[in-house]
């Protein structure tokens, strides 16, 4: 089997899980509405053909007996069997949203066999900064994304502009004096959330001038998100105005939007994209939103992600499903290109 390198995910839970909470995290709603489960959904279906097997269920068994099942094995067992059956060569982590406690880049690739790297969400590490005043904001920003730089398991930075205030981001670099009034804004409300185009701007070329590879949010997430805003095709004047710096721009989920995702992807060298999130959601139907998606974008521009994050199934579910829709010579070609955009990640990869 030829290994992936998962170029965007998150931490497993470390708990076990009762079935409330194990569906809890299945859904993109904050819990599946009363008298619904997310087992009778194409996601379900997946999981009873893919998962269940793992944990030595048939794929008849009842969700109630592959929770048992889960209790039974422990979730350290649990995620160590998916995650290695997953085949994953390395794991670039976002650890950016934890809203409870997950599994560490290190602890993700000690379990899944896989070397780990991070993932640094921009908008995490300004609203953690001590920012004293508006006109040290930009200074301050610069200095942590530098020190986060030169931490080797750093390998991209992460924008969640979508989900705050869409991806239609203006071209023009933001001013110092615009920086400083929209940080003063910002401080005056308390500090806290990000959510101005001009913050987000800033970040993301302040982001792109270390160098490192820049991952967007795009297209499906959690109810926080207005969907509309995060098509792709918003940010097509940003990705105009930042082309000259050559530096690998990630358009992560893509999905409903994939196509016009994929049409960035060919006309702009630098832009990127995957299907992390949408593959395991979508479920059978993935090799079809897979064939949408390279209507358009070159093979070469094409990155694999499951964007799993608390459960492992979701990890193991997009290999799994990516696998299935995609044949072996584009399964190497993924992880031959997230190589070209990740120069820094090593792993098990095709010849290692
Ligand atoms: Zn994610």
């Amino acid at each position: 089997m030829d290994l992936l390198v998962d170029h965007h995910c998150h931490g497993v839970a470390r708990r076990d899980l009762d079935r409330a909470a194990f569906e809890a995290w299945l859904t993109e709603a904050d819990r599946p509405a009363p008298g619904t489960t997310l087992f009778d959904s194409a996601l379900g279906d997946a999981l009873r053909r893919h998962c269940f097997p793992v944990l030595d269920l048939a794929v008849t068994a009842t969700p109630d007996d592959y929770l048992a099942r889960r209790a039974e094995l422990g979730h350290a067992e649990v995620a160590g069997r998916l995650l290695r059956a997953a085949g994953l060569a390395a794991v670039l982590v976002d650890t950016g949203f934890v809203p409870e406690p997950l599994t560490t880049p290190a602890e993700l690739g000690a379990a899944a066999d896989a070397t780990a790297y991070e993932v640094v969400r921009l908008e995490t590490v300004a609203e953690g900064l001590e920012v004293g005043t508006a006109t040290g904001f930009a200074a301050v920003v610069r200095e942590a994304l530098a020190a986060a730089t030169s931490r080797p398991e750093t390998v991209a930075f992460k924008s969640v502009a979508a989900y705050r205030v869409g991806l239609g981001l203006r071209g023009e670099r933001p001013s110092p004096a615009e920086v400083r009034e929209a940080a003063g804004r910002w401080l005056g409300n308390g500090g806290g959330r990000i959510a101005d185009e001009v913050l987000h701007r800033f970040l993301a070329f302040a982001a792109l001038d270390t160098g490192l590879p820049l991952q967007f949010h795009t297209g499906l997430g959690d109810r926080d998100v207005d969907l509309r805003a995060g098509d792709p095709l918003l940010l097509a004047p940003w990705l105009r105005a930042v082309e000259p710096t050559g530096v690998p721009v990630l358009l992560l989920h893509c999905y409903p939007y994939h196509r016009n995702a994929a049409y960035l992807a060919q006309v702009f060298p630098a832009v990127h994209m995957d299907l992390g999130l949408a593959t395991h959601n979508v479920g059978a139907r993935a090799s079809a939103v897979l064939a949408e998606a390279l209507e358009l974008c070159p093979y070469g521009k094409f990155l694999y992600s499951s964007d799993g994050f608390a459960l492992p199934e979701l990890h193991f579910l997009g290999a799994a499903l990516f696998r299935e829709a995609a044949d072996a010579d584009l399964v190497r070609r993924t992880t031959e290109n997230a190589h070209r955009v990740y120069p820094a990640v090593g792993g098990r990869g095709p010849g290692r």
